[in-house]
């Protein structure tokens, strides 16, 4: 049971600078749907946020109102962990920014950020992540629970590459997880799945690749572009990596 009325959700949409939708909004239904189509839950508010303070400011509000609360970051956890029947769906959607700093080798991108977009930046330096093989997987639920993709033989597991990740925690404090900050936040983070924190932005390692590599659909759910059964391993065919000094080899 719910306390969602109205004026409460009204307080909500004044605690955000981003977009707050109920059922029957534009945009509710998209955020609702999951990749494969096959997860039918109502929430009965979606708060798309723009910014860690956004992202407390939700978690403030479910706390009050007494409702469940589900994170969504690139909506392709086939079981729908994303969404909350009755109740408040965190979609990191807007938090998409991808800032890279190719002599360091180092990449931070948004919680809401798809793999394609962080490919997309990366690649214009000749850097990459070690990620998964669908661009239009988030990188957040794939970074969460390990992730695995092309060059993991060369450069690990995405959990391996992972720097730190700034969190926002259920009590609304926000923190930058790392080996040296936080460490055992850090540790859960590193393949843990969901729960320990909305993360607001992940920083990662980058690896040089030979040359442009996109990690690109090759078959589909309910959203997406339809390839060719392949298509994505003959790219990757012609791509090699060479991996940063100190990677896995
Ligand atoms: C077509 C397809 C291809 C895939 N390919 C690969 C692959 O190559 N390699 C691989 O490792 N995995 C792959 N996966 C699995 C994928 O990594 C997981 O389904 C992952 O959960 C998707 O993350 P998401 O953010 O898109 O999902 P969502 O459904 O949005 O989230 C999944 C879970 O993660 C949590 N979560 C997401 N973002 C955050 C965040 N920022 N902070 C806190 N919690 C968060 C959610 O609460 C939820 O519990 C693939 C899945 C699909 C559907």
């Amino acid at each position: 049971m719910t306390n969602t009325t109205s004026s409460t959700v009204d307080a909500l949409r004044a605690a955000l600078i981003g977009p707050v939708l109920e059922p029957g909004d534009p945009g509710y239904d998209r955020d609702r749907l999951i990749w494969n189509g096959a997860v039918g839950r109502t929430p009965s508010v979606v708060a798309r946020c723009s910014s860690a303070a956004d992202v407390a400011a939700a978690l403030h509000w479910a706390g009050v109102a007494g409702v469940e609360v589900a994170v969504r970051g690139g909506g392709h956890g086939g079981w729908g962990a994303a969404v909350a029947e009755d109740g408040l769906t965190i979609d990191l959607g807007l938090m998409d920014h991808v800032l890279v700093d190719p002599e360091a080798r180092r990449v931070r991108c948004g919680g809401g950020t798809s793999l394609g977009e962080l490919d997309a930046a990366c690649q214009e330096h000749g850097l990459a992540v070690t990620a998964g093989t669908v661009s239009h997987t988030g990188v957040g639920g794939l970074t969460l629970g390990g992730g695995f993709g092309w060059l993991v033989r060369m450069c690990g597991l995405t959990v391996d590459n992972l720097v730190s990740a700034e969190v926002v925690l259920v009590d609304g404090r926000c923190v930058r997880a790392s080996a040296d900050d936080h460490p055992d936040l850090f540790w859960a983070l590193r393949g843990g799945g969901g729960n320990f924190g909305v993360v607001t932005e992940f920083e990662y390692a980058l690896h040089e690749v030979a040359r442009p590599c996109t990690s690109r659909c090759s078959s589909t759910g309910s959203t997406g572009p339809r390839r060719p059964s392949g298509w994505a391993a003959r790219r990757w065919r012609g791509c090699r990596a060479t991996p940063a000094a100190g990677s896995r080899a």
